[in-house]
């Protein structure tokens, strides 16, 4: 049996708290129940510096339900960072956790499936959207580019997988060394490399409050995924000085014939030659500058060099 946390980041929820803690708190009863976890599984909202009274409501929740904890960040952190500090607060107090958005979007009974995958034996169980009918259009389609972004920068992200993920304690302790600023955990999790599946997520719409996620809150966090994960876009500098100079020469094909037939204005071949030329080189020393900036890029973030899977011989680390 797993002693279960479900993390939850808030920002300005009030409107959706006491039917999210009565939903939540009721499913981890079922599932007690069934003996799949143990009595004293929790909830763990995370107040992200909501200008509203949800921290209050949070307290007020733990005061009814004792299975509802509540940690409270001194200012707005964004929702990566939010879903940090619940995981961080929690993974040495359970086995193993799942994150969800405070909104209940997503579907309540894949948590089960996500608590008997872990007594499979997975450490890690992404919710992945089935169906994105209830997401508005423009939300559907934005996201849709998104993903396919991200696998042409070479991102190994899980498609259509947002936040809602069950990690093992084990996996927690190897996430704790990641210490990046530009936090965006859907291409950090993939890459930790944990034995790993899905279960299917069937989104419904916000029942109260609105998405906190505006068009530029999207566009940054796209922004954060490729270019804490990709060195491509620098690569794309250095083809392009390559294309440029390759022009360069069939230009100077041309100019070369022009001169021959005389056909060219005075001083026309020089400066079309000098342009594409000189461009070409500028475009590839920036790629190669570039080149450097990626590798200290890379260092700055100090990521783990490894992450261990199994110790046998240190009960600490075992499963339990
Ligand atoms: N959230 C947060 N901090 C923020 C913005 C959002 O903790 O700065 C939380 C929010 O309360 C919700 C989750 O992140 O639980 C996802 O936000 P929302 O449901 O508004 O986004 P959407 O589902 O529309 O993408
Ligand atoms: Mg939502």
């Amino acid at each position: 049996m797993i002693r279960l946390a479900i993390i939850s980041p808030c920002y300005n929820e009030e409107a959706v708290l006491e039917w999210s803690a009565a939903r939540l708190t009721g499913l981890l009863g079922e599932l007690a129940q069934k003996g799949k976890v143990t009595p004293d599984s929790f909830v763990l909202y995370v107040n992200d510096g909501s200008t509203d009274h949800t921290w209050q409501l949070i307290r007020q929740l733990h005061g009814t339900h004792p299975q509802v904890k509540g940690v409270n960040l001194a200012r707005n952190t964004g929702h990566q960072n939010a879903i940090m500090a619940g995981m961080m607060t929690a993974r040495e107090w359970c086995d193993g956790l799942i994150t969800i958005d405070a909104d209940l979007q997503d579907d309540l009974s894949a948590i089960e499936a996500m608590v008997d995958a872990y007594a499979d034996g997975y450490d890690v169980v992404y919710g992945v959207k089935v169906s994105r009918q209830a997401d508005p259009r423009l939300k559907r389609l934005s996201a849709k580019a998104f993903y396919k972004l991200q696998q042409r920068m070479g991102i190994e992200a899980v498609y259509n997988h947002a936040d809602f993920r069950f990690l093992s304690r084990r996996v927690l302790g190897q996430l704790a060394r990641y210490g990046e600023r530009n936090l965006y955990l859907r291409g950090i999790i993939p890459q930790l490399g944990f034995p790993s599946t899905t279960v299917d997520d069937v989104i419904s719409p916000r029942t109260a409050g609105h998405s906190k996620y505006t068009l530029r809150r999207m566009l940054s966090l796209a922004l954060d995924g490729i270019t804490s994960f990709s060195v491509k876009p620098i690569y794309g500098i250095l083809y392009m000085g390559a294309i440029f100079l390759c022009i360069s020469v069939l230009i100077g094909v041309y100019v070369v014939h022009a001169l021959i037939t005389g056909t060219a204005e005075h001083g026309w071949a020089s400066l079309m030659l000098s342009i594409w030329f000189v461009g070409g080189i500028i475009l590839l020393s920036v790629g190669g500058v570039g080149l450097y900036i990626g590798k200290i890029y890379k260092e700055v973030k100090h990521r783990p060099l490894y992450s261990v899977e199994d110790i046998l011989g240190d009960e600490k680390h075992a499963r339990s």
